[in-house]
């Protein structure tokens, strides 16, 4: 028995043992999910991309990095913690690969059962006591897919150019190791500078809403410091030699300054060092004016009275926006300091960190690349799902292919459907007059590729599908189905032959249509369960 599928992914391995490499899923920007192995590194999950295009990463370890990008190994962005990469495997993608092995496997199982009946049929044949009819070939079940999400905090190290994502606040980069804290709070000021624009160019009449907004600016950056001069000191704190005394829990100890000191004083270090008396007076008032706006409703009490000059008793608190800006780049210089102090004291390249403030690295849109396959050959997937007229197996005819592609040779051509063949987009089979095999498109082509050639999803779409076959029962037709869902039969076919694929073959209506993959199915309870647990896992 041959394995074809299986050993599509085979690295090595010698006789019966196979060595497989699965590759993983990534998110629509292209990245792998990662999940430190250090269990208290909450939240442990992140997202890793590539370099970003053109940086140039230094020949020798910065004295900020902490490991040799681009090398083995991947650092904890929570914590720090070094590991092999393959310690970094999302439980969610071993859990994938676990579906991808056992999908491969089934699909030779079934290729070898029906190649093993053939033999027999052909050996039997001029035997008038047995009589075998092996029909046709099993319908090609689609790969398993898993949809993988960005996080919302995406960055670029500014020492070593790795692209990844993150929850909420990390320190490290997951590549070099450099602190990556600073790169964080830049975000935030930017953010928060484009909230003070949109305030300002708001008119007289929308007054309130121009608060509003400023009111919100301003508790941003104050809500970005304090959590960062938190995770910060829980850093420091977990990373304390055994057996040191417990420290009391944190609470909003870093919403007071003094109290804030008091807590890093622990370690010798003041994150204020930097701030000329003025500095630290202007962040006091402006902690004492979050307390003011945010529980407030704007209007001063005795206490903030008592700090701000400008302030009176029961008068509305003054926000102005240069002010909110010059806010938030005391707490960048106190984000910095800190920064510095995670790198053993050595400060930031202000050119670089400078640089990434004002313009976020903009990442250019990527030439379609779908798993190893060459361009011709993604090419190729984009011409037969945009002129495919069922969203089926369509025969391409060689005229056609060479029309297409007249600048191509036809021994390029033959390799990219060759390359189309092997990961399973289309079928193909040899003809000796032909230089280029008959091919037949299969669902799996127009899964991939239609998304991007005709702008639907076949992956989203086979959801609303389920959605209506399971208000069903008994047996239900293809073309009762597209009429109630009302698509034309280029967009419903791709849909339909994907959900198919998840119904017991016994009970799949194969033969008698030639504008379906199916004429219809019949329904079972353990289809319904599969087809709804398929479409929950499609819809997360
Ligand atoms: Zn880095």
């Amino acid at each position: 028995m041959r394995f074809k599928n299986l050993e599509s992914y085979r690295v090595g391995g010698v006789g019966n043992t196979m060595q497989l490499e699965i590759p993983l899923p990534r998110t629509p920007d292209g990245r792998v999910y990662r999940y430190s192995p250090n269990e208290n590194a909450h939240p442990r999950h992140f997202v890793l991309g590539n370099r970003v295009e053109g940086f140039k990463v230094p020949d020798v370890l910065t004295p900020r990095m902490t490991h040799v990008p681009g090398t083995p190994g991947t650092v904890c962005p929570y914590s720090r913690v070094l590991g092999d990469d393959s310690a970094f495997n999302h439980p969610d993608d071993v859990a994938a690969a676990r579906d991808i092995v056992a999908h491969a496997a089934g699909v030779d199982a079934a290729e070898a059962l029906h190649e093993m009946f053939a033999d027999i049929a052909r050996k039997s044949s001029g035997n008038k006591y047995v009589k075998f009819n092996t029909g046709p070939k099993p319908l090609a079940k689609p790969k398993p897919r898993f949809v993988r999400r960005d996080l919302l905090r995406e960055l670029a190290c500014d020492e070593c150019g790795r692209d990844y994502g993150v929850f909420a606040i990390s320190l490290f980069c997951p590549d070099c190791g450099a602190p990556n804290i600073h790169l964080h709070f830049a975000r935030e000021a930017v953010l928060v500078r484009q909230q003070v624009e949109l305030a300002g160019s708001l008119g007289p009449e929308q007054g309130e809403l121009a608060y509003r907004l400023l009111g919100n600016a301003h508790e941003d950056v104050l809500t970005a410091f304090e959590a960062t001069l938190k995770t910060v000191y829980l850093y420091k704190v977990a990373n304390r030699p055994s057996g040191a005394s417990e420290v009391k829990p944190v609470g909003n100890a870093f919403q007071n300054i003094a109290r804030g000191q008091k807590r890093f004083a622990e370690f010798g270090f003041d994150p204020y060092r930097n701030l000329t008396a003025d500095q630290l007076g202007m962040l006091t008032i402006n902690i004492q004016k979050r307390h003011v706006i945010g529980h407030n409703l704007g209007i001063a009490d005795a206490s903030f009275a008592e700090h701000a000059a400008e302030a009176r008793l029961g008068e509305t608190v003054p926000l102005v926006g240069e002010d909110i800006l010059q806010f938030a780049d005391i707490c960048k210089t106190t984000v910095d300091c800190v920064d510095a102090w995670l790198a053993d004291g050595v400060a930031l390249n202000h050119a670089s960190s400078g640089k990434s403030l004002a313009a976020p690295i903009v990442k250019a849109l990527p030439e379609l690349k779908i798993g190893e396959l060459g361009k011709l050959a993604v090419r190729i997937g984009l011409w037969a799902s945009q002129n495919s007229e069922s969203g089926f197996e369509d025969f391409i005819s060689e005229d056609d292919l060479t029309k297409a592609f007249p600048d191509e040779s036809i021994d390029n051509i033959a390799f990219a459907v060759a390359e189309l063949a092997k990961d399973g987009y289309l079928r193909t089979d040899h003809l000796i007059s032909r230089r280029i095999p008959r091919i037949r498109a299969v669902p799996e082509l127009f899964i991939e590729f239609d998304p991007h050639a005709v702008k639907t999803d076949p992956a989203s779409d086979v959801v609303s599908l389920v959605d209506v076959v399971l208000t069903k029962n008994g047996t239900v037709g293809a073309e009762e189905l597209r009429e109630e869902i009302g698509w034309p039969l280029r967009r419903f076919n791709p849909a339909f032959a994907y959900m198919i694929s998840r119904i017991d073959e016994r009970r799949v209506l194969s033969a008698g249509s030639s504008d379906y993959p199916a004429r219809g199915f019949a329904l079972a309870d353990e289809d319904r369960v599969s087809l709804k647990r398929f479409a929950d896992r499609l819809r997360s």
